[in-house]
């Protein structure tokens, strides 16, 4: 197998060892194939909603040797598992967060029997945390990281109770701890890229100068909290 991005080696090493594993979204299958391949895992199912990256990830799995442990099902979101696959473990990685979280809603009791949810949204993490703290979960951990010049945050969730502030919701209550230097360049580009924006806006925006000056108001105010 070719080897794995350092943002889904991220991801697999929040799975749990032993875990039945569902992957929405697999495409190449690489992440469930990995993680047969470290005997992290010993069952999981790679499900995919396109027919081309379903073909891939059916493609892949044939070519290894762990076609016995790998299930591919075109299926969209959580329909690719039913409750005799005793699913413990989610992973979906590479889409827009409001995409991650509309998956969930929509699997509603199917998720009663799932532990661990570990998530890679590629954008909108605030309303994925959202979702998370209303739904009845707590994230128990986060990571940022950059590959390729991206950033990309990584959110570790079980069932459980957790109040989010607006600020967790928006920077990660974990990442906005720990401030690593990944989180702090991510910050400080975006902080850049407001102000200049704010330049340029005429004083007869005063809706739009205001939301851009709280926008700016809120990272200041977590890069400088110490
Ligand atoms: N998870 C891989 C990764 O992180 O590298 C692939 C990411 S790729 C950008 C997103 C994949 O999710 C695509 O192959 C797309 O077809 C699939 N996808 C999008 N919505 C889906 C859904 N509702 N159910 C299953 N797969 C979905």
């Amino acid at each position: 197998m070719e080897k794995l991005s350092k943002r889904l080696r991220q991801v697999a090493s929040f799975v749990p060892k032993g875990a039945r594993l569902l992957d929405v979204g697999s495409d190449h299958a690489y992440l469930p194939l990995y993680l047969l391949e470290q005997g992290t895992i010993h069952y999981a199912i790679a499900g995919e909603v396109v027919e081309g990256p379903y073909r891939s990830a059916l493609s892949n799995v044939q070519k290894s040797s762990f076609a016995s442990q790998i299930e591919v099902r075109l299926a969209d979101g959580l329909a690719a598992f039913e409750a005799i696959d005793a699913i413990d473990t989610i992973t979906i990685c590479g889409m827009g967060g409001r995409l991650i979280a509309s998956i969930l809603d929509k699997g509603g009791k199917k998720l009663a029997k799932v532990n661990r949810l570990v998530l890679q949204p590629n954008n909108r993490e605030d309303e994925l945390r959202g979702w998370l703290s209303q739904s009845g979960y707590a994230i128990l951990a986060e990571e940022i990281l950059e590959e390729q010049g991206k950033i990309y945050e990584i959110i570790v969730a079980e069932k459980g109770q957790q109040a989010l502030s607006d600020l967790d919701l928006r920077f990660g209550p974990f990442l906005r701890q720990a401030k690593s230097p990944v989180f702090l360049n991510k910050w400080e580009n975006e902080l850049k890229q407001l102000e200049q924006a704010l330049a340029g806006i005429p004083d007869r925006h005063a809706e739009t100068r205001s939301a851009i000056a709280q926008n700016i108001h809120a990272i200041k105010e977590i890069l400088h909290e110490s």
